[in-house]
């Protein structure tokens, strides 16, 4: 709260933080958006953002005015596209989730808040509209971290239903959690066939540096032409705006927190670039697009008492413990290296191989995958690895432990514990690779 005397005058002036003001203080004029008091400023300072991004505090004394140029929704407004049929056009249908490119700063709390509707996205890049014909539906819209399994099921759903009449869909979503979404869709949707692009920005489509624009444009024109029947992620691929990667749902991870080119395949290469002109080059095998659409079906079933766990040096490993009795159904462990816990340390208490058995006696699914993220888990190396996997946990191959953990739920929502531990190691949607090629340029 600005000082009572403050208060009165803006609550007479019916103006709140958010407005767009004008500020005239010591005979010289201001112009910007009214911010609330910072918790521990001055009281009798006024807090105005300026154009230029700075923030100033103006002390309102005798001779000093305050006058609103704009009300905080107008200046929130954005604009958006009507969405009309252009002839010869392939359809594409946008499932609309949520997350930064769904967003724009919020300059009261500096906070990045959604936009109104899905189609003020669109309206950011105009030229998508040559792209195709687009249709939007939006289940949910809310951040990525607030993500659950019902979510995924849902978002299933409705990609199962959009790709019925449109040649592809694009579905976006904040990133944080965007390639857990990417796994599900890919165990989720049997037989998908077309192509499923999921995309987002790191950041919002009001800065200059926003890579939004371009993610949208080139998954427009992967979900629009792209010959593949994948689910993917497609977002930029290096730190110019040159071209995007269109990567497996299950061989993808977010690996930065703010870069652009934060999504990177691992354990395998992206199926496609594409750039903002449409060219699309086809860089590793992926299924085709099947123009009779073939037999997709929706496979939703999922249990969400599975946990992934990391082991590090020093870990308890009674947290194993913990979920058993907590009824869980299955648990994947991050190792370390080729797939390792302690197994003989010197405070015997600190060993994870007693309570990895009780786990697996107990009736849970125990798969192993390594925290190096690269290359792949192999219980026939070392003896300790031996032990391990002589406990009847599954080792994982070279899925990645976020993967493997989708995977799992998945499995046990849809088959007996032992068909689910045995399909855990073998591939079913990419996630699991003959051999690992690995680019370390
Ligand atoms: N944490 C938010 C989310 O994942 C915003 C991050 C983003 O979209 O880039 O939805």
């Amino acid at each position: 709260m600005y000082s009572r005397e403050i208060e009165a005058l803006l609550q007479k002036k019916g103006i709140v933080p958010g407005d767009t003001v004008r500020v005239v203080s010591n005979r010289k004029s201001f112009e910007g958006v009214l911010l609330p008091r910072p918790e521990f400023g001055d009281q009798d300072a006024l807090v105005i953002k300026l154009k230029n991004g700075y923030n100033i505090g103006l002390e309102l004394k005798r001779g000093s005015k305050i006058e609103r140029l704009q009300r905080e929704k107008e200046s929130f407004a954005f604009p958006r596209v009507k969405l009309e049929k252009k002839e010869g056009l392939p359809d594409v249908a946008i499932v609309s989730t949520g997350g930064t490119i769904e967003s724009k700063v919020d300059y009261v709390t500096g906070a990045v808040h959604m936009l109104v509707e899905p189609e003020e996205m669109l309206a950011q890049v105009p030229e998508i509209l040559d792209v195709a014909n687009f249709k939007v539906v939006s289940p949910m819209r809310i951040a990525s971290e607030d993500m659950t399994y019902k979510n995924w099921q849902e978002i299933a759903r409705a990609v199962a239903k959009a790709l019925s009449d449109s040649h592809g869909v694009m579905v976006t979503h904040g990133t944080d959690t965007m390639h857990y979404t990417a796994a599900a869709l890919s165990f989720m949707l049997e037989g998908v066939n077309g192509p499923v692009v999921l995309t987002g920005a790191q950041r919002s489509v009001d800065r200059g540096s926003s890579d939004a624009f371009m993610n949208l444009l080139c998954s427009a024109h992967m979900a629009a032409k792209g010959n593949v029947a994948e689910v993917g992620i497609c977002m930029h691929a290096n730190a110019s705006d040159s071209y995007c990667n269109f990567m497996r749902g299950t061989k993808v991870r977010k690996l930065h927190t703010t870069r652009r080119d934060a999504f990177r395949s691992v354990n395998g290469r992206p199926i496609a670039r594409v750039d903002t002109h449409g060219n699309i080059e086809y860089m590793d095998e992926s299924r085709k697009r099947r123009s009779e659409g073939g037999r997709m079906r929706v496979v939703p079933g999922y249990e969400p008492r599975v946990a992934l766990l990391k082991f590090y040096p020093n870990s308890d490993p009674e947290i194993i413990d913990f979920y058993i009795d907590r009824g869980y159904k299955g648990i994947i462990i991050e190792g370390t290296g080729m797939g390792h816990v302690a197994v003989a340390p010197t405070d015997g208490k600190l060993s994870w191989l007693g309570h990895i058995k009780r786990a697996v006696e107990s009736g849970m699914v125990v798969g192993m995958t390594s925290q190096c993220l690269n290359g792949r888990v192999n219980a026939n190396v070392y003896r300790n690895l031996r032990l391990i996997s002589g406990t009847g946990a599954v080792y994982c191959e070279d899925m990645l432990p976020e993967v493997a953990l989708v995977k799992l739920g998945w499995l046990l929502g849809n088959h007996k514990r032992t068909e689910a531990a045995n399909l855990l190691a073998k591939n079913i949607a990419g996630e699991i690779t003959e051999r690992t090629e690995i680019d370390w340029d």
